[in-house]
């Protein structure tokens, strides 16, 4: 049969458009400082300029490379910019882009160990390297009681830390909606949203999340943490997990996980470490400090997706008894069955997750840390350090500048002296020009800037020429 009546792309063609597409990407890094960091498009742009209706007719490839270039390219801001600073790093690189295409290429399922043994195997084995590479407890390696499993999301890594942390505070009575309400909830106020995201989707409600108070470097003050724990106690209510945050989406701040592991161990409460951004710093012994006190976490987290050259998605979740993980989540339908689960041998992912269906993103980590080595990733995350580090001295030494909170690692928070409005336009100003990409936050109620350094390419020069940029604009704003 003539080829083209089976509608498939037959591996020829596929050779030859994937080496297109290929190099469409190795020249979309060479040219990236060439494109606005944020996009420029306006609402509904992109759509206006797509055909109404999808093909009746199969169409050829290097048509919709074309389309892609034209119309979707424009409506991109620019992440992988070397002079990308917003929100937080979500760097990628090579190994990791390839890696993720060898997994969409096997096209698998790795919902249970039976389903390909592989893509359990090795994710079991890189989240126990990862474990040894930042130093972490030894009861989240899976050589013990613990283990780790990758997900998609922090926020994903804090529903199910939540949801074992719900079923073991209820004595895995799951159905019991009473004893769901007398649950209680404890982050900062500089919590990621995700965490009350998290307590809704698990049945809570957002009355139940406590929100602590924190001290002048934004970090939850135990104190305070422990005095609402009992007072719950005392109205009967049930505390049932306390997040933590190394690294707050705001500012950086770190929490305090000695003070804080100290008050759930007294109290019998599950405690979660948000690390999403900053846990990649531990890959540098200089930078474990702020892990001081994980040992007595229940649960752990954090994203090669942001600051470890590894695309989106991959979060490494790790805990430090998997039965209470697993025996939250499991559910055994009689068409999942089979000897391997049964022998209880293997590890069935599937029961560590939300969804059934999982990608075997372990490859992308696996190609990133033998790409880099250890040596490789340290050397970038102490170049991210460094720069924030330049880029803060510099808001220190200029007399209409200020500092808004410490500078632990890889960002920087700061604010004109002038107030709001002026720092407002000047951040406008810097994302209009296109020549970097910046974002906000709110901290002691006072509108402040964020710089965020972590993306692959970003070097000196890119941190001395944002900051030239907002110290021109500043000057036009007086
Ligand atoms: C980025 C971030 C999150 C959310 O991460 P996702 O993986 O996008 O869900 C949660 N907490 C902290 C501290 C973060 O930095």
């Amino acid at each position: 049969m003539d080829e083209h009546h089976n509608y498939h792309m037959s591996p020829d063609a596929f050779r030859k458009y994937g080496r297109m597409v290929i190099d469409f990407i190795a020249d979309y890094y060479e040219q990236i400082e060439t494109y606005p960091v944020l996009s420029r498009v306006k609402p509904g742009d992109i759509r206006n300029a797509l055909p109404p209706a999808p093909p009746q007719k199969g169409e050829d490839l290097s048509q919709m490379l074309e389309d892609f270039r034209r119309q979707i390219m424009p409506g991109i801001t620019h992440w992988q910019s070397p002079n990308f600073f917003a929100f937080f790093p979500s760097n990628t690189s090579g190994p990791s882009i390839l890696g993720d295409l060898l997994s969409a290429g096997l096209g698998i399922q790795g919902m249970m160990w039976t389903t390909s043994p592989a893509a359990t195997e090795l994710e079991t084995h890189v989240l126990d390297w990862l474990a040894e590479m930042l130093d972490l407890p030894q009861r989240f390696k899976s050589t013990g009681e613990g283990g780790g499993v990758l997900q998609d999301s922090a926020s994903s890594a804090t529903l199910v830390a939540l949801l074992a942390a719900r079923e073991k505070a209820t004595q895995y009575q799951s159905n019991n909606q009473g004893l769901n309400r007398k649950l209680t909830v404890y982050t900062s106020t500089q919590g990621h949203s995700s965490i009350e995201k998290a307590v809704r989707i698990a049945g809570l409600g957002s009355a139940q999340l406590r929100h602590i108070e924190v001290d002048d470097a934004f970090a939850m003050r135990a104190d305070s943490l422990w005095a609402q724990i009992r007072a719950d106690k005392q109205k009967g209510l049930l505390p049932a997990m306390v997040a933590a945050t190394v690294g707050t989406t705001s500012s950086n701040a770190m929490d305090p996980l000695e003070a804080i592991g100290d008050v759930c161990q007294a109290e019998d409460v599950w405690l979660h470490v948000d690390a999403a951004m900053s846990g990649t710093a531990a890959i540098c012994p200089e930078f474990r400090t702020m892990h001081d006190g994980l040992h007595q976490a229940d649960s752990y987290c954090f994203n090669p997706h942001k600051w470890m050259f590894t695309n989106f998605d991959a979060d490494c979740f790790y805990v430090a008894d998997r039965r209470a993980l697993v025996q939250a989540l499991s559910i055994h339908p009689e068409y999942l069955k089979n000897q391997a689960s049964e022998s209880g041998e293997v590890f069935d992912y599937r029961d560590w997750q939300i969804p059934l269906g999982r990608r075997f993103r372990a490859l992308k980590l696996w190609f990133v840390i033998r790409h880099y080595g250890i040596e490789g990733l340290q050397h970038h995350i102490r170049k991210h350090v460094d720069l924030a580090r330049q880029f803060a001295r510099w808001v220190q030494e200029a007399a209409d500048f200020e500092l808004a909170a410490p500078v632990p690692l890889n960002l920087v928070t700061f604010r004109h002296k002038s107030g709001d409005t002026v720092n407002q336009k000047l951040l406008q100003m810097i994302n209009d020009s296109g020549k970097a990409y910046l974002t906000h936050t709110v901290l002691d109620g006072q509108y402040t800037l964020r710089l965020s350094v972590g993306q692959a390419f970003t070097e000196y020069e890119h941190v001395q020429n944002v900051w030239r940029l907002i110290e021109a604009y500043a000057g036009r704003l007086r």
